[in-house]
């Protein structure tokens, strides 16, 4: 990169890397042959596996790859502790036997096996990762079996997903936002207060960094564990779900950033609930998020409303709701109309399996919580 963009009169007086003009690009493949030369000259690269060498190249070549793609993002370089992980690409279909993993040149390494193998597949890749809490170890599986989608049946659950209320669905079920962050932040400021005084790479600076990684780390896997399950719960209640389709980084830039960042919308809406969705066979869709506040979900009528209104009321038809539910039910029509549905079929299947009275219940409640409390925007 250095060779192609220096100007002529700002030379370095003591050297430039210079390419000549007709070298070819070094992309993936060049690189990967270099490596065999390289070795002659580096021997401490000998001492890695050849394909987990090729695999750092090949993550570096995606990197530049997509920088020209973007027009921006030059790739930061890794330095010591934070390339976290390496890839075996292939393993021995039995390297794993008992609680121990065979890796080419690190030999038999102990390892506490979470779930056995199982019976049928074959063993791919291994990734090895490194975590504040040690080091993991990733296997991919692989077996020939094709796996229908989903197609849209049954009850049909609308969710909209906000920071008052996590998520509210259109059967009326309102979930509170958990505050991960909020909780831990104070344990996380002494701990950065205390490094404040420590020596820059001294040994007692660097446990404690370990001992913040891990608490980040803590963080991270209770939302993980609350999204899961909040994932399966929804998946319980209905046969298909659908969701805006919103840009969370976009909100995570806004005032209240720390808090979408905490919720972790982009990861429970766009990773997780997909995932399981898919392995519970529920259907799983977006819908345009445009206006899905301001619409009436019972006439469609267009009810205007700013974000301290937190119900909504219809003056076309009169119909009363959290704001929330509200969208979520128009999410719920518009996704349903995507598919080929109409909302009126799906209304009576549900008076047919008896669980409206209860759902009206819940409905009902959570109206009151919601006109009682004070609004968050106001
Ligand atoms: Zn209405």
């Amino acid at each position: 990169m250095n060779s192609r963009k220096c100007s002529v009169n700002a030379c370095s007086l003591r050297s430039e890397y210079i390419i000549p003009a007709d070298a070819p690009y070094p992309d993936y493949y060049r690189q990967k042959k270099a490596l065999t030369e390289a070795k002659k000259t580096n021997p401490s690269l000998k001492a890695v596996h050849s394909q987990v060498l090729q695999d750092v190249i090949g993550r570096v070549d995606t990197a530049f790859t997509a920088m020209k793609q973007r027009r921006h993002g030059f790739p930061r370089f890794k330095k010591f502790g934070q390339f976290k992980s390496f890839l075996f690409p292939q393993i021995d279909n039995d390297a794993i036997a008992g609680n121990e993993i065979k890796l080419p040149k690190l030999g038999k390494v102990t390892i506490n096996l979470h779930r056995p193998i199982p019976d049928g597949f074959k063993l791919k890749t291994a990734r090895i990762i490194r975590k504040a809490s040690g080091w993991y170890v990733s296997i991919a599986v692989q077996m020939d079996v094709s796996v229908p989608d989903s197609v849209p049946h049954g009850h049909a659950l609308g969710i909209d997903v906000g920071l008052e209320y996590f998520l509210s669905t259109s059967d009326g079920e309102q979930v509170k936002r958990p505050r991960f962050f909020n909780q831990l932040q104070r344990q996380l400021e002494l701990l950065q207060r205390r490094l404040r005084n420590k020596q820059k790479g001294s040994s007692n600076r660097r446990k404690l960094n370990q001992k913040m990684g891990r608490l980040h780390e803590h963080i991270a896997e209770c939302r993980r564990d609350f999204h899961f399950k909040l994932a399966h719960h929804l998946c319980d209640n209905a046969e298909m779900i659908f969701v805006e389709d919103l840009d969370f980084r976009i909100m995570a830039k806004g005032m209240l950033g720390k808090h979408t960042l905490d919720a972790g919308l982009g990861q429970f809406v766009n990773q997780i609930l997909p995932w399981v969705c898919w392995k519970r066979d529920v259907y799983y869709g977006k819908v345009d998020p445009n206006g899905t506040s301001q619409e009436c979900p019972d006439c469609g009528a267009v009810v205007k409303k700013d974000l301290s209104v937190r119900v909504h009321q219809c003056a076309e038809c009169g119909s009363i709701k959290p704001r929330d539910v509200a969208s979520g039910q128009v999410i719920r029509n518009r996704g349903l109309s995507a598919v080929g549905l109409v909302v009126d079929e799906i209304a009576c299947g549900r008076d047919l399996s008896g669980a409206l009275p209860r759902q009206d219940r819940v409905k009902q409640e959570s109206l009151r919580s919601d006109l009682e409390k004070p609004a968050l925007y106001a």
